[in-house]
């Protein structure tokens, strides 16, 4: 059709025309007025049709803009008109379309990048300068026990009241400063938070990284205890020792053999003791970093067990406990270490006899289990309470009522670390007064 130009055009010559007759026209006849009226007619209706079709245009684009404002981009323009406004449709419908691809670009981004967050496990906080959280990553949930949406849109504070952290805060907005803390949690958690402010990030002023630090700790608690351990179990042979020296050189008891030999034998026992605490330190370390060149060689575990509970028997008997040895004739041979299998089972019949007074059975088996052998040391001793059970896996640890019977606290978690080298498994039950089971299993080789 017509463009909107050519429209007005006409418009403007027909008026023109209208003009003209009235200027030219020497009289006022009705017939020269009923031209001109007309022709002022039709070049007003022209006028008025361009002028209506561009409002018409215009209202749509309008509306369409509005949408577009409201956030509905997929929004289009068409069937346009064939004039000037035509091409206005078309360079509308290229920018909402270039906008829907910027918008679907950005959010996309802003997805990965939240993803990508929320698949830390270091909790992320940003905070606003009032110290208002803004944004908090999935993490926090694990680490702080709170949702994101629980937290958002509340004071920093009111989630960690940590007046160190606080006074963090305040020094990364007002003068820009980084920090980090370590913040003790409930149930012994501990947390490193990492302060820092926002350079550039709009409302966002600081930002809190919470990194767990828990197992750091209990790394770093379980070495200290170690050394502790260590220093208090070779103190008291050391002074035993020390103590039977001072009397032999001091006390005269050298002049009398008779008396300097008891001496001398108390002094080897405790040397003893130390030579075997320090043994089992070496081994345990060893099998530990994995530096122990275990001999790699098929090992018939009735020999074994039966080979442990024979250097035993005699133990047994002065202790007065009856000592009972049940194998399955066909075990079959599991891959690993003759010597330190045979030393973990001398440990556990060791135990067993060393817990259970006269009068009492300790017994022995090895049968066929879930593609392994499983060893079984069970007796009718004093037992263990419950709150200990768990812990007697545990280097050096030894029961209040077992601190007399003079061991190392070592045994046990050699064998647990025997077993485990060998791919096995340990576990221990036991009900106090009644007696104690302690199981090994081993795979069986391949
Ligand atoms: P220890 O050198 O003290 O025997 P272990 O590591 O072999 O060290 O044992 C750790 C602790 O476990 C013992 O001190 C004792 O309290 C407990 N325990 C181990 N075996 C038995 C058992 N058969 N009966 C009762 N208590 C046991």
């Amino acid at each position: 059709m017509f463009s909107f130009r050519a429209r007005v055009f006409a418009a403007f010559v027909v008026l023109a025309a209208a003009a003209i007759v009235a200027m030219i026209a020497e009289d006022s006849s009705p017939a020269v007025i009923i031209v001109v009226v007309a022709l002022l007619l039709i070049g007003g209706a022209l006028l008025l049709a361009a002028i209506s079709s561009i409002a018409g245009s215009a209202r749509v684009m309008a509306g369409a803009s509005r949408e577009i404002a409201e956030g509905q981009f997929t929004v289009r323009l068409d069937g346009g008109p064939s004039d000037e406004f035509g091409d206005a449709y078309g360079e509308f419908n290229r920018m909402a379309a270039r906008l829907e691809s910027l918008v679907a670009e950005t959010s996309q981004e802003r997805s990965r990048l939240t993803a990508a967050i929320n698949s830390s496990p270091d909790a992320v906080v940003a905070l606003d300068s009032e110290s208002t959280i803004t944004f908090a990553s999935a993490a926090v949930r694990d680490l702080l026990g709170q949702t994101p949406e629980e937290i958002v849109g509340h004071p920093f504070v009111w989630m960690m009241p940590d007046a160190e952290v606080i006074e963090g805060l305040h020094a990364s907005s007002e003068r820009g400063e980084s920090s980090s803390y370590v913040i003790e949690r409930p149930n012994r958690r501990f947390l490193r938070a990492i302060i820092t402010p926002i350079v550039g990030g709009g409302a966002w002023s600081s930002l809190v990284v919470f990194h767990d630090m828990t197992d750091v700790k209990r790394v770093e608690q379980v070495r200290r205890d170690f050394v502790a351990n260590v220093s208090h179990e070779l103190r008291t042979p050391l002074a035993a020792i020390k103590s039977v020296i001072d009397t032999l050189v001091e006390g005269g008891a050298l002049e009398d053999p008779p008396v300097a030999r008891d001496f001398l034998q108390r002094a080897d026992g405790e040397v003893e003791r130390l030579v075997q605490m320090v043994e089992e330190l070496l081994e345990l370390s060893r099998i530990e970093s994995g530096e122990l060149s275990m001999t790699r060689e098929p090992v018939d575990v009735t020999i074994a067990v039966g080979s442990a509970a024979d250097r035993l028997k005699p133990q047994a008997e002065r202790a007065g406990v009856k000592l009972s040895l049940d194998s399955a004739e066909q075990l079959p041979f599991v891959t690993g270490d003759r010597t330190s299998l045979e030393r973990a089972i001398v440990n556990l019949i060791n135990n067993a006899i060393k817990f259970t007074n006269a009068g009492g059975s300790v017994r022995v088996s090895a049968q066929p289990s879930d593609g392994g052998v499983l060893i079984e040391v069970s007796d009718t001793g004093t037992g263990i309470e419950p709150q200990d059970l768990p812990r007697v896996f545990e280097r050096f640890f030894k029961a209040d009522r077992a601190r007399r019977a003079g061991g190392t606290g070592l045994g046990l978690a050699l064998v647990k670390h025997t077993a485990e080298a060998h791919g096995g498994h340990v576990e221990a039950k036991s009900s106090l007064g009644q007696g104690s089971t302690f199981r090994m299993w081993l795979p069986a080789a391949r």
